[in-house]
């Protein structure tokens, strides 16, 4: 009797091999069609190695083949080495992302494969420990070495002979005679697993009662969106902090994302005090060395809370289960360049797809979160009290309009109003601290020849050339292009006619100064603080009182806490306020409102002096009156009534190149092309606010929909009308947050 085998194998020649879709990151269209070697078949997300031209390029397979391609021409991806795979949901998110953002997936595929080298095979390093043999000839060195190498640990050539105070020759004498053996050790160290019992917090009634429903929804392993809204000092840290343990307990890891200016130092402490351990960072300063060993520990689970900027949003956690957007309202959170995302809508988006919690965290919620929360799609958070003692400073207007108010502007180039200088003289005197704000950097923002007109601008882009004393310069603060400061005006050869107009921080320094001539003061802004570690610097001088008072860009506005700053003084709080763009004054509000919470965040109380030419703006009455609310009403209104996001739908294409001719045409053709459809409009083509930049010229096209209208759809359909020629390119900014 013929028995039937079980799982015959069939001969080679009729083994089929698999063919499947691999995404590579790169800006193409879709997946390509790969075969995988005989007889194995990959999971969606599995990396691969594919021959791509002359090249191998890092791929993920896909899904099903597309079968355009005959079988016999295809080439074969190789699965990497210990068959690494990116976490289906991450797949998910990528395909997400590109549908909505109308990016090629492979371009989002590229920010979640962003670590060079990350899947190549882990290399180990060698090192030594002590022996059963004992060597037979013995001398003092060669006993002291063996003496430290009895602890156990195992250590390098170099490492041993450090300790043990010898040469490394004595070293590897040992190792010859077998007195020391090699062991491997893994490439990189583990990272620490924060512990959520380490240091609970005791919270006041309104924080604990917000994070008795954050840790619930941390726990519920299921979708949910929250707002945490407190008043700056109130404690949302601590708060989320709560999520962050539970998630943790529920063996789930946890992103918290922050704005790159907010992802500092002191930000890592406070993790450490509460948990007991750093978390894992990822941002832009890490080596490539770190970033692999970050990226590595995450893929691997090892890594069980990430901080970092907007780019983490792609890492791959196989066991996401909560994630925070601090400071949620923060333009930094858009990116700009390259495939053009919102990193917070896109966090509510990755919590959706791995069915967990999303809390957004501010002081001054961007309007669509506000709106979402009140309209009940979010829960709303709501932190009233500032933490311990401290009060929310008192804000008042100082309006330049009224002469004895104002500055002498015209005859001395001054720009701190007598008020201003009054309130910084009581301060100084109390022996307290002071902040003068002004968000511009450099001394002036334009250069002026006084006899000619000729005003200083980029050659590159359409910008004025900003002036800094200190490095004797003019900047453009778009691409970097610099000069040396001119003695003459170039258009008309006089000397001794170039006027700076207009303040920046070094100027409203070099002011402050002369006035205060005794007081110790500090300018902080990206041109005097290089770095990070600067720029800590500069802040831990100011928080043990090296400095009286800090005079600064925005990078002193968010995130510190100094308990004798008293006085917060806002040099122009119109800056930016009419740029006539849709979200200016939200902006305004949110950056000014922050600001003022730097002040009086101890026992002693805060006064911020706002100066002004537009004190009955609506902008300036709600900061004036503490009347948050009362703005976020009135902006709904205005939005609501314009049927402006999030009320209605806005989409941006940006045509941009080197050929001014070239862009200007197909810009016009797209305009000419705009499909008509419901409740859809189309304004322009017109040049960008930078018309030029860095050599490049840009137009603009916006789209403006209803709510609920496809607009992906309506792009997509628009876009195949218009051949565009590789010399122009047209960026899609879908939900665009500025207009620049
Ligand atoms: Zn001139
Ligand atoms: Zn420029």
């Amino acid at each position: 009797m013929i028995r039937a085998r079980l799982n015959p194998t069939p001969p080679p020649e009729l083994l089929q091999k698999p063919v499947v879709g691999v995404l590579l990151p790169l800006p193409l269209a879709g997946a390509l069609d790969y075969k995988l070697p005989a007889g194995l078949n990959a999971p969606r997300g599995a990396l691969v190695s594919a021959p791509l031209g002359n090249r191998e390029v890092l791929g993920a397979v896909w899904g099903a083949a597309e079968g355009a391609v005959g079988d016999n021409r295809l080439k074969t991806a190789e699965p990497l080495e210990g068959a690494p795979v990116l976490p289906a949901k991450l797949c998910d998110f990528v395909d997400w992302v590109a549908d909505y953002t109308l990016n090629p997936p492979g371009a989002i595929l590229a920010m979640a494969l962003r670590s060079r080298g990350a899947f190549e095979p882990e290399a180990r390093r060698i090192a030594y420990v002590r022996g059963s043999v004992t060597p037979p000839r013995m001398s003092a060195a060669r006993a002291r070495a063996l003496e430290v190498a009895g602890d156990g640990l195992a250590r390098s050539v170099t490492g041993l002979a450090e300790d043990a105070n010898v040469s490394p020759a004595v070293v590897r004498g040992l190792i010859q005679a077998g007195a020391l053996i090699a062991t491997e050790l893994p490439e990189f160290l583990p990272f620490k697993t924060p512990d959520p019992e380490f240091a609970a917090p005791s919270l006041n009634e309104d924080q604990a009662q917000a994070a008795r429903v954050l840790r619930e929804a941390s726990a519920a392993k299921k979708f949910s969106a929250h707002l945490l809204d407190g008043v700056t000092g109130s404690g949302k840290t601590e708060v989320y902090f709560e999520a962050v343990a539970e998630a943790l307990r529920q063996n789930k890891q946890v992103l918290i994302l922050l704005p790159e200016i907010a992802l500092t130092v002191q930000f890592l402490e406070r993790f450490a005090a509460r948990f007991g351990s750093r978390p894992t960072e990822w941002h832009s300063d890490l080596s490539q060395k770190e970033r692999r060993r970050a990226y590595r520990a995450v893929m691997s689970g090892e890594a069980r809370v990430v901080v970092g900027a907007r780019s983490s949003l792609f890492l791959p956690f196989p066991e996401l289960g909560l994630v925070i957007v601090d400071e949620e309202h923060e333009q930094a959170f858009k990116q700009q360049d390259g495939a053009i995302y919102h990193a917070r809508d896109m966090a509510v988006v990755r919590a959706r797809i791995e069915d967990c919690a999303v809390i957004l965290a501010s002081a001054t919620p961007s309007l669509e979160s506000f709106v979402n929360a009140t309209g009940g799609r979010y829960s709303h958070l709501r932190l009233a009290m500032r933490h311990g003692a401290a009060e929310l400073p008192e804000v008042k207007l100082i309006d330049l309009r009224h002469e004895k108010d104002a500055p002498d502007v015209e005859h001395k180039g001054q720009w701190l109003s007598p008020p201003l200088r009054c309130a910084l003289d009581k301060v100084l005197a109390a022996g307290e601290q002071a902040m003068l704000f002004l968000n511009r950097r450099g001394y002036a923002p334009l250069t002026l020849c006084e006899a000619c007109g000729h005003k200083f601008t980029c050659p590159h882009c359409s910008a004025w050339l900003v002036e800094h004393k200190y490095k004797k310069r003019l900047a453009c603060h778009q691409c970097g292009y610099e000069l040396p400061m001119p003695s003459s005006c170039p258009q008309c050869n006089e000397t001794g006619t170039l006027i700076p107009c207009g303040p920046g921080v070094e100027r409203v320094a070099e002011e402050f100064a002369a006035f205060f001539p005794n007081a110790r003061y500090s300018i902080a802004s990206s041109d005097t603080l290089h770095g990070p570690a600067e720029t800590q610097a500069a802040i831990r001088a100011f928080a043990k009182r090296e400095i009286d008072v800090l005079i600064g860009t925005q990078i002193v506005a968010k995130g510190h806490h100094f308990p004798q700053l008293t006085l917060v003084g806002v040099v122009d709080a119109d800056l930016g306020g009419s740029d006539g763009d849709l979200r200016a004054r939200e902006r305004t509000f949110q950056l000014l409102h922050q600001v003022s919470g730097r002040a009086g965040r101890a026992e002693k109380p805060g006064l911020v002096l706002l100066q002004t030419r537009n004190p009955e703006d609506a902008v300036m009455q709600a900061l004036a009156r503490g009347d948050r609310d009362g703005f976020y009403a009135q902006e709904r209104q205005f939005r609501e009534a314009s049927q402006s996001p999030p009320f209605g739908r806005l989409a941006a294409l940006v045509i941009s190149g080197y050929d001014g001719d070239a862009v200007r045409t197909i810009a016009k053709a797209l305009g000419k092309a705009a499909p008509a459809a419901r409740d859809v409009k189309v304004w322009g083509p017109t040049p960008a606010f930078y018309a030029l930049l860095r050599g490049q010229t840009r137009e603009r096209l916006l789209v403006q929909a209803a709510r609920g209208v496809d607009v992906q759809a309506y792009l997509k359909a628009w876009l195949a009308l218009v051949k565009v020629p590789a010399s122009v390119r047209v960026a899609v900014d879908v939900d665009p947050v500025s207009f620049f």
